[in-house]
């Protein structure tokens, strides 16, 4: 499958008059997932719920604010390395943490949800706040800024309290926004090329406003979640598509199955 698609997109550059091969290609995976093909090796893209991503790498399995039931996880390898973005319920559970994680899970957190962790769960775990850094196996993981801007969301996400992240692959960058309207710190972002980004009201942004900040940081694909939200404030992911057009591809998820 892998190779037949390489063959069809060496010929399609061949026609189009280029013999440059892209550097990944994104393909439907078994069981709901997508695949990218990255230097280092596939990353498959398990879209969970709302906010709760897999990510199984050449480096171990990613779990992303995993919360709910244990079994929404029971079909995917345990957890080798567990980030939370922020504290909300629709990001951390501390219940799904003890459950899911193994002898040799590594949970990276921001500092607000390593402070309230069960010591059990803070043996496994370290801190990183925005702008800090910190590596698992090889790949680079950046804390980015995650806050609200409009004046009466503030007290939702304040700033400097929640983390969004940059995982560094060999190969592929991939952003998670978690709970964030369209920060400056967003805009600025360069090379991503697997983005996951938030939209709902009223505790994160509209369409308007991710698709005007996806324009503006180019990631090469994005994934709308988080987009359902309470009293009307659900964001249609197929109208941010639209909105976002051609220059990004658009992945929608089965986040609500
Ligand atoms: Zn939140
Ligand atoms: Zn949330």
């Amino acid at each position: 499958m892998t190779q037949t698609r390489r063959q069809f997109i060496a010929t399609a550059s061949a026609i189009a008059g280029t013999v440059t091969l892209l550097p990944y290609v994104v393909r439907a995976a078994g069981h709901g997932g997508d695949v990218f093909e990255a230097s280092g090796g596939n990353i498959t893209v398990h879209p969970v719920n709302h906010a709760s991503v897999v990510l199984e790498t050449p480096v171990g399995t990613i779990y992303i604010d995993p919360v709910g039931d244990a079994s929404a996880y029971g079909g995917f390898p345990a957890p080798d390395l567990i980030l939370v973005t922020h504290e909300h319920g629709d990001h951390y559970k501390a219940d799904t943490l003890a459950a899911i994680a193994g002898e040799n899970t590594v949970l990276i957190t921001n500092p607000a949800v390593f402070a309230m962790l069960p010591d059990d769960l803070k043996a496994k775990a370290s801190e990183i706040a925005n702008g800090g850094s910190s590596a698992f196996n090889g790949v680079s993981i950046e804390a980015i800024p995650a806050y609200n801007t409009t004046e009466d969301r503030l007290n939702f996400h304040p700033k400097g309290r929640d983390n969004g992240y940059v995982l560094g692959f060999d190969g592929l960058r991939v952003y998670v926004s978690g709970d964030t309207e369209d920060i400056p710190e967003m805009r600025a972002l360069t090379g991503v090329d697997v983005a996951f980004v938030c939209m709902n009201l009223p505790f994160t942004m509209d369409i308007n406003q991710a698709a005007s900040a996806v324009a503006e940081f180019k990631p090469k694909y994005v994934y709308p979640y988080h987009y359902r939200g309470r009293d009307g404030g659900t964001q249609d992911p197929e109208a941010f598509a639209k909105l976002v057009g051609d220059a990004v591809e658009v992945k929608l998820g089965n986040w609500y199955g």
